[in-house]
């Protein structure tokens, strides 16, 4: 039986910011079980630790709120809508979100700058504010960077964040479009700023141009609505998505080497980086793209699909990446796609976690590794078994 559950804003996070799901069930505790079995932790969400629904959630079918009825047990059918609505802003999590820019009526000039989002019906002018309301922390300004933060400015994201600590070098030039030749020798985030602002002076940008560490990722990602992962490294990558899960954010990840690209997003309680990849390979396993090298032009389309993403997730429509994995093979030119899954016995977000606090990454991805046999054997088992993993991934 399929009822239409609408998810009230404070809980849209973990339903990829959907305002509506579909779930089945002949009664409304039936349906919300169903809920949470598409979304874990849904019912934590609404229930708390109890059985019984607190005091300040609201539930309504059709509109009738269900303690005028029998309550959880009230009966539904096929068409039928279920409301969850906290009464007051007492959600879980709610309070600690970052303050969001208002934004009222459209000025003129921002109608003729948006005119062909605005005029989308899956956009609108009251989609086009949600954009503008946004926060979105992009992970390097380096070769996805760029695309993603271009497209972002131009579409109007309220704040950007970017995070880079590297200065522009020639050799960034073949991909990295934030950075123009004048700009060689110049923070990379400072540079950013002034191509984004040259593009959009809408656009309020903050810039951190020091390296994220388990000492400041909790401060950055905390002041963001998203999170884009253009990382160019394993340490960096872990300590992202452990700290988005953290801080429940959705993350588009995205990577790239040589010709093939990859692109998925974890929303929150969802599953994550290291469902995926439990481990990083021993260093030395998997070239970067300063040491194997990259086509400048699957970043752009890589970087660009994380940027579609972000805002089909801002917006709340489409179906977002989240629970597959896409693979662009820029040789082939084929783009396929398998499908993830949350891993029941994944460390972080796992039924049993063992990560529960950021860790030193640099130290497990690099220096952790290789110092005794033991070590060497125990590293290369759990590269195997992350390659198996993502061997078994790809067949699904
Ligand atoms: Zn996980």
């Amino acid at each position: 039986m399929a009822v239409s559950v609408y998810i009230p804003t404070p809980f849209r996070k973990l339903t990829g910011n959907r305002q509506n799901v579909q779930a089945d069930g002949a009664s409304v505790a039936e349906v919300l079980a169903d809920v949470d079995r598409q979304f874990p932790g849904f019912r934590a969400l609404v229930f708390g630790q109890g059985d019984t629904v607190p005091a300040h959630i609201n539930i309504y079918v059709n509109k009738q709120e269900i303690t005028s009825l029998d309550g959880i047990d009230t009966q539904v059918r096929d068409g039928d809508e279920v409301a969850v609505i906290p009464a007051m802003a007492g959600g879980s999590g709610e309070d600690a979100a970052p303050p969001r820019k208002r934004i009222g009526a459209l000025t003129p000039q921002q109608v003729d700058r948006y005119s062909r989002h605005i005029i989308m019906p899956q956009v609108g002018p009251s989609g086009q504010r949600k954009i503008m309301e946004s926060s979105v922390l992009i992970i390097g300004a380096g070769g996805l960077g760029s695309p993603i933060a271009v497209y972002l400015a131009l579409a109007g994201i309220g704040k950007i964040g970017i995070v880079d600590f590297d200065t522009v070098d020639i050799s960034n030039l073949q991909r990295q479009i934030l950075h123009q030749n004048d700009d060689i020798g110049k923070m990379k985030a400072l540079s950013a700023k002034e191509t984004i602002i040259a593009y959009n002076p809408d656009v309020e940008v903050v810039t951190h141009e020091a390296p994220i560490t388990s000492d400041n990722a909790m401060e950055i990602i905390g002041r963001y609505d998203y999170v884009i992962n253009g990382a160019d490294n394993f340490a960096a990558r872990y300590l992202v998505n452990d700290t988005c899960h953290f801080l429940q954010k959705p993350l588009i990840d995205g990577s790239i080497l040589l010709f093939d690209g990859q692109v998925t997003v974890y929303l929150p309680g969802q599953g994550c980086y290291r469902c995926l990849y439990p481990s990083p390979p021993p260093p030395g396993m998997v070239p970067s793209c300063a040491e194997a090298g990259v086509l400048g032009a699957l970043c752009g389309t890589v970087g660009t699909i994380q940027a579609t993403e972000v805002l089909k997730l801002i917006l709340g429509v489409g179906d977002s990446l989240h629970g597959r994995l896409l693979l662009y093979d820029a040789l082939a030119m084929e783009f396929r796609q398998v499908r993830i899954r949350k891993d029941p016995n994944c460390v972080l977000c796992g039924e049993h976690p063992t990560v529960t606090g950021l860790i030193d990454y640099d130290a497990w991805c690099g220096g952790a590794f290789g110092h005794t046999n033991e070590e060497e054997q125990k590293a290369a088992e759990a590269a195997a078994k992350a390659r198996d993993r993502a061997a078994s991934a790809m067949n699904a």
